[in-house]
């Protein structure tokens, strides 16, 4: 049977610069129509040659990121969507979403996404607060927002989600809780709800210590608020950062948090197949250029082993509410978990994780803190693996035994487990 993969195209422009964002994306000024339909022929070709590779798998999922999809034009996706229909074989009722920014996009031309095949967007409405979406340089307005819901379902859609952030400037408890309650208010089908984080090379950087920005308490606070709201307005978490109604989480995400397989085109696309990680150069120019000159355009791979994908189990499924299970993990990967069952234990006593129903996943306390718990977690994991390679360092089975020599004299000597049974045969 032909195995499922998902399709990632990234569109690196945007109309401006946001304040927060540190993607690789160029802005209008930069962005000249040239270079934009230049990417679009570079991205159509670079689909063209994988069609080898994409013969053998069926695609299940197509998502449009970026940058800013909708500010590429409708046009253009389509005609990428439709190379890609050409050159693969897309499943008739595959997840296909663009990502969108309110107001950027016409009622034509969401009508022409659906027609075309899409059938879920992921709209950036970040907050509620018209003053905080100046302040980032978002470009709209919540009534944007709103406006972009209701054209976005007149043309069709049925599966729809929204982008909101918390820890924003200026952003006390009460204008998040108003945001919570105004999103839930645009009935989306799935709301995804990340933390601020203030990188660098961002404009947000130079105030970093401003104490304009929630601290991390107020931020903790508005994370928990966030998983209860939407739980009562019937959005059930299911990772970290995203929140669905039943039967609409994110299929092409959860593969990235599966472990499944997915190819990436465009400038810094990731991709993950035949248990190898790439990616591509990250300069859109680089990009056109060596995808038109067949030069090898690929920056960093990288072949995973087995211990490193056991590693990305642990890791990825424990963003997931799915969690992980002892079971699975052993069929799968042949590896003991003995070491992170007792840090996982632990973290059920503090209220961080819980187990249920055979499998170990975090409490949203615990995903609050999930990077600390996480690395803790690969740690452990690494110390199971070096205890099984060096089964001398296994202190806490050693023990003292009896042995019996050539010579018949008894011997008191002290063994460990795994030694002790190549001992038995060497000497009776
Ligand atoms: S629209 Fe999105 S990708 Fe573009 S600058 Fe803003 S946050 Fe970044």
């Amino acid at each position: 049977m032909e195995k499922k993969i998902g399709i990632y195209i990234h569109i690196p422009f945007c109309k401006t610069k946001c304040a927060y964002c540190n993607f690789y994306s160029l802005s209008s000024s930069e962005g000249e129509d040239k270079l934009i339909s230049d990417y679009q022929s570079a991205v159509i070709k670079h689909i063209r040659e994988y069609s080898a590779q994409l013969d053998g798998y069926i695609i299940d999922t197509v998502y449009f990121g970026g940058g800013t999809p909708s500010y590429f034009g409708a046009s253009r996706l389509i005609s990428i969507l439709s190379a890609l229909k050409k050159n693969g074989h897309v499943l008739l009722d595959s997840e296909i979403t663009a990502e969108i920014n309110p107001g950027s996009i016409s009622k034509e031309d969401l009508t022409k996404l659906k027609r075309a095949g899409f059938n879920r967007l992921s709209i950036g409405v970040q907050c509620a607060d018209n003053s905080t979406l100046e302040a980032l340089g978002r470009g709209h307005t919540f009534e944007d927002a709103e406006e972009t819901v209701e054209y976005a379902r007149q043309a069709g859609f049925q599966n729809i989600s929204v982008d909101v952030i918390f820890g924003l400037p200026s952003q006390d408890k009460e204008l998040w809780a108003q945001t919570i309650q105004r999103v839930a208010g645009l009935k989306a089908e799935h709301i995804s709800c990340y933390g601020l984080k203030i990188e660098e090379g961002t404009e947000l950087y130079a105030f970093k210590d401003s104490p304009f920005f929630p601290d991390d308490d107020d931020q903790a606070d508005m994370y928990l608020y966030a998983v209860e709201m939407l739980a009562r307005f019937g959005y059930k978490q299911y990772e970290i950062s995203n929140f669905a109604r039943r039967g609409y989480e994110s299929k092409h995400n959860m593969k990235y948090w599966l472990g499944d397989e997915y190819i990436g085109f465009g400038p810094g696309a990731h991709s993950y197949i035949g248990q190898c990680r790439y990616s591509f150069t990250e300069d859109v120019g680089e990009y056109i250029k060596q995808v038109g000159d067949d030069h090898t355009i690929v920056e960093h791979d990288e072949q995973m082993s087995d211990f490193e994908n056991a590693g990305e189990y642990l890791m990825l499924r424990l963003r997931t509410t799915h969690g992980i299970c002892e079971e699975e993990y052993y069929d799968i990967y042949r590896l003991k978990m003995d070491i992170v069952l007792e840090l996982l234990h632990k973290y059920e006593e503090n209220g961080w994780a819980i187990f249920k129903d055979g499998r170990w996943r975090f409490t949203p306390m615990g995903f609050l803190r999930s990077n600390i718990l996480i690395g803790e977690i690969l740690e452990a994991q690494t110390k199971q693996r070096n205890l099984i390679s060096k089964p001398w360092q296994m202190e806490s089975v050693a023990e003292d035994v009896q042995m019996t020599f050539f010579d018949k004299r008894p011997v008191t000597a002290s063994l460990f487990g795994e030694r002790r049974l190549i001992g038995r045969n060497e000497f009776s």
